[in-house]
């Protein structure tokens, strides 16, 4: 599933791609993703001019200009592909592929949605709707804006008995830290997971929160971890599974302690994580 990084480096490939672009026409090859698709206010994006690609969570949303200033808001869901290719715009565009949903031809650069699993999202949302619409209005902090330090994470993890992992984890408090994430910035940080989120110390938030950034930007910088069904933007792999710690290393020597990478499950999701420097 791709994860923050992975959506951020889609944007990064497509922005400079559509930026400027006019939307000249709009298909949809069903009438739903994992919800029903908006194919009117869709229309009423063709004609206007793109002006950006921004990031919400793993929310891409594709600014538009003129009266409303909407946006496409797309999600990638499980398996779904935001696939920008450059086209001629005198000839016929190519055959639809398997499992593509979905098309945006800005003449000289086509977008293809593709999606096999379709657990992926399009809507669109005025500029005044963005923080009541419905998939946007609950979600937390971004961890690589303003806000998300040591002392944003002390506060929220008061009292809270849950294990810091989960908390990393929770939408509602941090968006975009999935599993790979929060295990390897619990690792960098040298705090075990399953500890109890109120009872790490200011300094360990610092860590923390230093530490998912950290994790975060290297993977951005690296492509996105890409696992099996995510690709980028012009189908490249990212290289950041390479540079894992201890995500999928059980048994394997700590590049820390030398010490046994461990692998727990919790709730159907596995955590690794080491004995021997993790506290
Ligand atoms: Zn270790």
């Amino acid at each position: 599933m791709p994860e923050l990084p992975e959506v951020e480096t889609v944007r990064r490939g497509a922005e400079p791609q559509l930026r400027g672009r006019r939307l000249l026409e709009l298909e949809l090859h069903r009438p739903d993703l994992r919800w029903p698709m908006p194919e009117a206010a869709l229309r009423d994006l063709i004609g206007r001019r793109c002006t950006g690609i921004d990031r919400r969570s793993k929310y891409l949303l594709l600014r538009f200009d003129g009266a409303e200033s909407p946006s496409a808001l797309v999600h990638l869901g499980m398996t779904g592909r935001l696939l920008v290719e450059v086209c001629d715009p005198g000839r016929p565009r190519p055959e639809w592929r398997r499992h593509e949903h979905w098309r945006m031809d800005f003449g000289d650069r086509l977008v293809r949605f593709v999606d096999p699993r379709r657990f992926g999202a399009l809507d669109v949302v005025a500029a005044r709707d963005q923080t009541t619409h419905k998939l946007l209005a609950p979600l937390g902090q971004e961890p690589l804006e303003p806000g998300f330090d040591g002392a944003f994470l002390h506060r929220v993890s008061r009292r809270r008995r849950s294990a810091t992992k989960t908390l990393l984890m929770d939408g509602h408090v941090l968006v975009g830290v999935g599993n790979i994430y929060a295990s390897e910035a619990c690792w960098r940080a040298a705090v075990r997971p399953r500890r109890a989120a109120g009872s790490l110390t200011r300094a360990e938030c610092d860590r923390l929160a230093a530490a998912v950034r950290e994790v975060l930007s290297a993977a951005i910088d690296a492509g996105g971890t890409s696992f099996r069904d995510y690709v980028g933007v012009h189908e490249d792999a990212g290289f950041f599974a390479r540079e894992l710690a201890v995500y999928e290393r059980a048994g394997a020597p700590c590049p820390r302690c030398r010490g046994a990478i461990r692998r727990t499950t919790d709730g159907g999701r596995s955590t690794y994580w080491c004995a021997g420097c993790q506290t």
